[in-house]
This record gives C-alpha cells, sequence and structure tokens, in this order.
C-alpha cells in the first residue's frame, strides 16, 4: 500500500540564496527563449498562479490556430488573453463601463478572468467569433515576464489536450502535449483549478465558471447598485461549463462517506488525515481539510493517479459546496461527468 501526501512546495524559499540565485538566471534565460517563441507565432506552453497555460501571440491568427491544433480543441472553444499591464484593456476592449475599474484592479493581477466586447484587434478566432473576449492579467511573475518580454497579448487555454486533465507541472504539459516548441517549466502552480470566470451585462456580473475566487468576494466588491448571478446567458459559449471535462483516462468516483473496503487497483484521493481501509495507492490533497491546498492538489493528485499503472479506478471525496468548495466540486463532477452511470449520485 502507497501512500502520498502533497504538501505545498515552494522551490525558491527552500533553496539556499546561491541556488536561489542559479534559478532566476535560468529562469530569465527560458523566458526570453520563449518570449521569442511567441514573438515569432510559436507555441509555448508556461505556467501561471491557476494551471498551464499553452500560450500563442493572441493579435496573430496563424498562431492562435496552432494552439486549437495542439490541444485538439473544438474551434467553437473561446481562449482567454493574457495581459501583464491595465493599458492593454483600452486596446482589446470597447465600451467598458468606468464604473467596473476599481473592481478590476482589486482582483488583478490574479485568477480572475473577465469577459468584455472585443476591439476589433482581437481576431475572431481568438474568441470564437463571438463579439466578447475574455481577458485575464495573471499574478504569476513567470507568466508576467513572458508577456512583457513577447510584447504581445497571449492568448492561452489550459495546456491540456481538449477534455482531459488540466496541467498543474510542465511534466503534466510534457505527457499530454509532447511536440509542442517549448515548456518553459516554473514549477507546480499554487492555486492549481482555472480562474473564475465572470462577464458584465448592465448592471448585472454573471459567473461563468467558478474558481478560486469566490461568489462572496466578488459581491463583496462589486460596483454599487450591481448584482451577482450564476444564472447561465444562453447568448455566451462558455465551453468550460461543460458537464464533462477535465477527465482522468481512468473511471472517477466521488463519495461523500468514507466506503469501508475498495475493488482492487483502486486509488483514493482524501482531503484530511483519517483511518483509511486497505487499498493500492492513497493521496491527501490536505491534512487537515483546508480548501486551498485540496485546489492546489487536485489535479497532481489526479494525474499521479491516471500514471500509476496498478491503478483502475480512482475515489475521490467530495468536499461541501461552499466557497472555494464550489470549484472544487464544479471540477470534481466534471472530472467524473463521463463514469456517470457508476456515478449517478452526483449527476
Ligand atoms: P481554458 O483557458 O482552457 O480554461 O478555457 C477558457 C474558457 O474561458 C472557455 O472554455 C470558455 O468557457 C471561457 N471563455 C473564454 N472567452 C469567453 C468569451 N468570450 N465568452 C464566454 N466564455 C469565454
Ligand atoms: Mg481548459
Amino acid at each position: 500500500m502507497k501512500q502520498q501526501c502533497f504538501l505545498h512546495k515552494n522551490f525558491c524559499k527552500n533553496q539556499s540564496p546561491r541556488i536561489f540565485m542559479y534559478f532566476c538566471a535560468m529562469q530569465t534565460n527560458d523566458i526570453q527563449k520563449a518570449a521569442h517563441i511567441i514573438a515569432g507565432g510559436g507555441l509555448v506552453a508556461f505556467p501561471t498562479e491557476t494551471v498551464y497555460g499553452l500560450g500563442a501571440n493572441a493579435l496573430n491568427p496563424e498562431a492562435v490556430a496552432k494552439i486549437f491544433a495542439a490541444k485538439e480543441r473544438p474551434s467553437f472553444d473561446p481562449l482567454i488573453v493574457h495581459i501583464d499591464s491595465f493599458d492593454w484593456f483600452a486596446k482589446l476592449t470597447t465600451n467598458v463601463p468606468a464604473e467596473i475599474s476599481p473592481f478590476l484592479e482589486q482582483f488583478m493581477p490574479g485568477p480572475l478572468t473577465v469577459v468584455l466586447p472585443k476591439s476589433d484587434i482581437v481576431p475572431d478566432i481568438v474568441t470564437s467569433g463571438l463579439n466578447t473576449v475574455g481577458i485575464r492579467m495573471p499574478a504569476n511573475d513567470i507568466a508576467r515576464k513572458l508577456i512583457q518580454l513577447s510584447g504581445c497579448p497571449i492568448a492561452a487555454p489550459s495546456a491540456n489536450k481538449f477534455g482531459q486533465l488540466s496541467p498543474s507541472t510542465a511534466a503534466h504539459v510534457r505527457k499530454q502535449l509532447p511536440n509542442i516548441d517549448y515548456i518553459l517549466d516554473g514549477g507546480s502552480t499554487s492555486v492549481g483549478i482555472e480562474s473564475t470566470i465572470i462577464t458584465f451585462n448592465n448592471n448585472e456580473c454573471t459567473l461563468l465558471r467558478p474558481g478560486i475566487i469566490t461568489p462572496e468576494e466578488i459581491e463583496k466588491h462589486l460596483p454599487l447598485g450591481y448584482t451577482l448571478t450564476t444564472k447561465k446567458s444562453k447568448s455566451i459559449i462558455a465551453p468550460g461549463l461543460l458537464q464533462s471535462h477535465y477527465s482522468p483516462k481512468k473511471p472517477l468516483f466521488i463519495f461523500d462517506t468514507l466506503p469501508s473496503s475498495f475493488p482492487p487497483k483502486s486509488g483514493l484521493i482524501l482531503h484530511a488525515e483519517q483511518a483509511i481501509p486497505a487499498i493500492e495507492r492513497s493521496i491527501f490533497t490536505s491534512l487537515n481539510g483546508n480548501l486551498l491546498e485540496v485546489a492546489a492538489h487536485l489535479f497532481s493528485a489526479l494525474h499521479t493517479m491516471e500514471d500509476t499503472p496498478n491503478i483502475e479506478r480512482i475515489y475521490i471525496q467530495s468536499v461541501a459546496p461552499q466557497g472555494l468548495g464550489i470549484a472544487i466540486m464544479d471540477r470534481m463532477k466534471k472530472a467524473a461527468f463521463q463514469y456517470q452511470t457508476e456515478n449517478s449520485q452526483y449527476i
């Protein structure tokens, strides 16, 4: 029986100053090389604080087309455009209500994507023909530096094959996309799940995809007179809301109460330390149910189970669907959806 615990690793903080400086110098060269590839119309996978992105120059339709090809992503699924400064809003969007600026400044840079009316310089391929564009300013230093050195906004969906598990390490990217031009390795991502996506319509803010920025936090900072809704607008295609997504290649089952036994060749993912029945492999995303840790380690735990040869099925504990738990359960249910016949409780 193999047990494993993912705890927060911070490569830089744990290194001696000399190794840390070497790491930074190495990163700068790597980022310059990656920026050169982006500027030349190539594809680069890079870390953000949420998950790894697969980036291309957002203003170059041929470069963006390579993202769809590499991911085998349907053309109806729009991409998020990553920026490094607020100046890009004026260039990439139109008719943005002035009163939402303080709201955006509250959460950006950070794991929030805002969908706004697009300007003419945003190619249709980026937005799948929609007249809106999703914009995010990542907080991750490597991502910011890459955008800055590339000199262009970077269109980047998660760096995985469409429908498969999202990547939270460079190794996860290499597993699914071994043939892209370059992978910028920035260690494990800290948030671990994709950004919260919102859009504005008149005085309404709509949550399109839950993330680490919770509905409560959004509501607290909305401009006066604005309300938050999670109702899905029919006019907005948001494939991030597809029922099946982010799936491991092995059957995944969600449980509330720990079963007393498991079939042979099962893997178990838990979010708090507890006594467990005999099982092939177990992973704790957190030792005490800390939802930030659960989110940070969720995809890594699923990747590890997917990659373990003698595991044939995966069991994962649910979390309470409140606060950050909403986003965690959203990813879990989508990951398990295609195995729903045996997983009817959550469908
Ligand atoms: P990914 O970057 O792989 O997490 O996917 C980005 C997701 O952002 C898409 O699947 C959509 O759900 C959402 N998105 C991006 N742009 C728009 C847009 N203009 N309107 C609505 N949703 C969008
Ligand atoms: Mg994705």
